[in-house]
């Protein structure tokens, strides 16, 4: 084989989805100078609209990012300090500091060992009459197991908040409906961030909230502005969770593209998948597991290298210039502000063992196949030599 000449892989490239419509982003930009509206305003309206539109939820909520979404969920559910919360170990730290912001308790469960999402038979075990809410993370762009956990939910009576901050636009197969169904409508509530990393990005802070329920989006609204309503009363206390316009506005114009990119990363997958099993290493790897119903949005592209070489490997691609990143080092139950919780990795073996072997590796839209072939190579290359 010939050696692939590629200068360098970054593990996101956000200017080669940008440069092409660069232009239509300073316009949209200059329009929201010029307007003098910088909060909220007819840019986060439009926004909402095309939330709604794309995840087909009735109501959809703007607001500042996606943590302030979460916790603007567990207020509008009227979390109270002592309340358990059902939330997987193994997502980003948001998910989890929500709850625990307002006095709740994060109870951490485990993950299936290979969609890395909330494992339903394990959040069933840790349901106390205490427990008010679950929160399933749709990680990396693929939903969780969401038939079992409404079952769990309707069978405790428990609030069902989705974290799909990294999964607008994935969907889930919902075998009684027969039909798929978008992230953001299969809980009471659907928490979005635009975190530029997302895969649909702003360029700052941003997140949404979407629901079914009329009088959930109200007091959302609210709570977005204070609980604010007529202005200067405020008959509830929130935040101000609101969403800037020029945010607003460079989403509605790659709001467009969104469904363009989602293609070319799920395109990017299945050549990783080809190459991947061309190369024969999926006896040394485990690649990500995807469903056969549903859509995957592969905002991550993980990899598990089991055999206690992840480290050496992350090193020898960062030699060859790969961005790699590790979605996470460890179990939330094992970062230091939750030793309070007194959760131990026995409790948590998948979660322990995943977070020791997992690592990203670039597949953002605009990756080319050279660089995608180099990638795959070098992975050879680290096994041929280690
Ligand atoms: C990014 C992310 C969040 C937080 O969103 P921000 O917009 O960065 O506040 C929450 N949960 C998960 C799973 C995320 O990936």
């Amino acid at each position: 084989m010939t050696p692939l000449i590629v200068q360098k892989v970054p593990l996101l490239d956000i200017s080669r989805q940008e440069k092409p419509i660069l232009p239509e982003l300073n316009e949209a930009v200059q329009k929201v100078l010029a307007s003098g509206m910088y909060v909220l305003g007819p840019e986060t309206l439009r926004l909402e609209q095309n939330l709604m539109q794309y995840t087909q939820a009735q109501y959809a909520v703007a607001c500042a990012s996606g943590s302030e979404a979460l916790l603007m969920a567990l207020m509008a559910c009227d979390l109270k300090p002592g309340d358990e919360v059902i939330v997987p170990s193994f997502t980003f730290f948001a998910t989890a500091s929500a709850v625990a912001r307002l006095g709740g308790i994060p109870i951490f469960a485990d993950i299936n060992p290979d969609t890395w999402n909330l494992d339903a038979a394990d959040a069933a075990r840790k349901i106390t009459a205490r427990t008010k809410a679950i929160i399933p993370v749709h990680l990396f762009g693929q939903t969780a197991d969401m038939d079992a956990i409404q079952d769990l939910a309707d069978a405790h009576h428990l609030v069902v908040i989705e974290d799909a901050a990294q999964s607008i636009g994935a969907e889930y197969y919902n075998k009684k409906l027969q039909k798929s169904v978008r992230a953001g409508t299969l809980g009471h509530i659907g928490c979005f961030s635009f975190y530029p990393t997302k895969n649909l990005g702003a360029c700052g802070d941003g997140g949404a909230l979407t629901t079914n329920d009329d009088i959930l989006s109200d007091k959302l609204r609210k709570l977005r502005n204070h609980g604010m309503e007529p202005r200067y009363y405020h008959n509830i206390i929130g935040i101000n969770g609101r969403l800037d316009a020029f945010q607003a506005a460079v989403l509605n114009v790659k709001f467009s593209y969104l469904d363009t990119w989602c293609a070319q990363r799920q395109k990017n997958a299945m050549l990783y998948h080809e190459l991947f099993t061309a190369a024969g290493l999926t006896e040394k790897i485990q690649l990500p597991a995807y469903p056969k119903t549903g859509r995957h949005v592969w905002n991550q592209y993980s990899i598990c290298i089991p055999d206690g070489k992840r480290d050496a490997l992350r090193d020898f691609l960062s030699s060859k210039n790969i961005g790699t990143e590790i979605y996470y080092p460890m179990g939330l139950h094992e970062q230091e502000c939750f030793q309070y919780l007194k959760c131990s990795d026995a409790e948590l073996p998948v979660t322990h063992k995943v977070s020791r072997s997992i690592m990203a590796i670039p597949i953002f839209p605009g990756i080319t196949y050279e660089e995608q072939a180099y990638i795959v190579d070098a992975i050879s290359e680290f096994y041929v030599k280690s």
